[in-house]
C-alpha cells in the first residue's frame, strides 16, 4: 500500500521530498558515517544543522535581529506555563478565549498570576473570532494572549487584537509558516512543530530580546527559562536533535516552493476548493462564520451523527484518513496544512460529492 492522504490535525503530513531525503541520509549523514540521531549535539556537523535551520527560519519569516529563536521541548503545552513564568512581571495577563488551546493556556497562566479572560467566543461553540478592536485590556497586563489559529474549531484571527500597547503573545502552532507574518507585531510567538513543520517533540519560540529576563518568576525551572535557553543557543541540554534536523529540511522545502507568499497562495487555493464545495453542498456544511475561516483546519458536519461516522469510515477506505472531528466537536475536520498537496484536497471534494449523491 502506498501513502494515503492524511488529514490529521497533528502530527500531520510532511512533504514527501523531505521524508525521502531523510531516508537517504538515515545511515550516513553526508559522509559523517552516522545518522543525525546518533550524533553529538556539540559536534561541528550538528552545529551546522541547527544554525542553518535557524538561519532559514529567520529568512522565511523575516525575523528581525532583535528577536531570538529558541528550539525547545515539551510541546506547545509546555509554553502555556513558560510564557507566564517568564513574562508575568506584574502577575497579570489578558487572554482571549477562542477555543480549547487558548483556554488551556489561560488556565495554566492562572497558576502563576491573575489571568483575565477579556473576550471569548464560547457562547457559539468557538465558531467565530470575537471583535478585538476595543477590549478591556488590563492597565497592568504583562501581555495579551491569543491562539492565532484554532486547530479544533477552524477559526483564525485575520486581524490581530488591539492590545493598546501591551505585548502580544501568540500560539501559532497550527498556522506556523502557512502565510507571511509580521513578527514585529508580537512580543513572543510559539508553536509546536507537529502541525505544519516537523515531528512532534520540538516547539519553536520566537521572543523579542528585551523580554528575556534574568529574573523569571521564582521557582521557574532552568529548562523553562528563556534567557538561559537563549544564552545557550538552544543547546543548554541535549535538544530534540533529530526533530530540529527535519524542521530544517522543511524550511528548505518551503524556500524551494517560493517562501511564505507562495505558501499562502497555495493554501488559499486549496482551502477555496473545499470551502466552495461546502458552501454549495446540500449535505455538508462548514461550522465556522465565513470571515474567520482557517486556511489550515476545516471542520464540517452533515448534521447527522450516524452519517458523519459513515462518511469517516468510507473516506478512510478510500485512502482519505483522519477526517474525524475533534472529540469535543464531533463531525469532521480536514486539516490541510502546507504539506497536503492540492490533489489531496481535490480527492477529498470528489469523494464528498460522491458521498453526497449516494446519501441524499
Ligand atoms: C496542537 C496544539 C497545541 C498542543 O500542542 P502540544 O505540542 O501537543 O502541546 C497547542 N496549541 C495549538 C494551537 C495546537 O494546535
Amino acid at each position: 500500500m502506498g501513502r494515503i492522504y492524511n488529514f490529521s490535525a497533528g502530527p500531520a503530513m510532511l512533504p514527501e521530498e523531505v521524508l525521502k531525503e531523510a531516508a537517504d541520509e538515515m545511515l550516513d549523514y553526508r559522509g559523517s558515517g552516522m545518522s543525525v540521531m546518533e550524533m553529538s549535539h556539540r559536534s561541528k556537523v550538528y552545529e551546522g544543522i541547527i544554525q542553518e535551520a535557524e538561519k532559514d527560519l529567520r529568512e522565511l519569516m523575516n525575523i528581525p535581529d532583535n528577536y531570538k529563536v529558541l528550539f525547545l521541548q515539551g510541546g506547545a503545552s509546555q509554553q502555556f506555563a513558560a510564557v507566564p513564568m517568564n513574562l508575568m512581571k506584574n502577575k497579570v495577563a489578558d487572554y482571549i478565549i477562542t477555543g480549547q488551546w487558548a483556554k488551556k493556556a489561560y488556565q495554566e497562566a492562572g497558576k502563576y498570576g491573575k489571568a483575565n479572560a477579556i473576550a471569548s467566543s464560547a457562547d457559539k461553540t468557538f465558531s467565530y473570532i470575537p471583535d478585538c478592536s476595543e477590549l478591556p485590556i488590563s492597565e497592568d497586563a504583562d501581555y495579551v494572549y491569543i491562539c492565532e489559529n484554532n486547530t479544533i474549531y477552524g477559526t483564525k484571527f485575520k486581524t490581530l487584537p488591539n492590545t493598546k500597547g501591551k505585548i502580544l503573545v501568540a500560539d501559532i502552532s497550527s498556522c506556523f509558516l502557512s502565510e507571511p507574518v509580521d513578527v514585529t507585531k508580537y512580543g513572543l510567538l510559539f508553536g509546536g512543530v507537529q502541525k505544519n513543520i516537523g515531528p512532534a517533540g520540538v516547539v519553536i519560540t520566537i521572543i523579542r530580546e528585551d523580554l528575556l529576563t534574568e529574573e523569571p518568576l521564582e521557582g521557574t525551572p532552568t529548562m523553562l527559562n528563556y534567557k538561559i535557553q537563549s544564552d545557550a543557543n538552544s543547546l543548554y541540554n541535549t535538544p530534540p536533535a533529530y526533530g530540529i534536523y527535519i524542521c530544517g529540511k522543511v524550511f528548505k522545502w518551503i524556500k524551494r516552493m517560493g517562501g511564505l507568499e507562495a505558501m499562502k497562495d497555495r493554501n488559499e487555493k486549496k482551502a477555496k476548493i473545499l470551502y466552495d464545495f461546502l458552501d454549495e453542498s446540500k449535505l455538508f456544511k462548514g461550522t465556522v462564520v465565513k470571515e474567520d475561516r482557517s486556511l489550515m483546519n476545516v471542520p464540517f458536519v452533515t448534521g447527522n451523527e450516524e452519517l458523519d461516522a459513515k462518511f469517516v469510515k468510507e473516506a478512510k477506505a478510500a485512502g482519505l484518513e483522519n477526517l474525524k472531528g475533534h472529540r469535543t466537536v464531533g463531525g469532521m475536520r480536514a486539516s490541510i496544512y502546507n504539506a497536503m498537496p492540492m490533489e489531496g484536497v481535490e480527492a477529498l471534494v470528489e469523494f464528498m460529492k460522491k458521498f453526497e449523491n449516494e446519501n441524499i
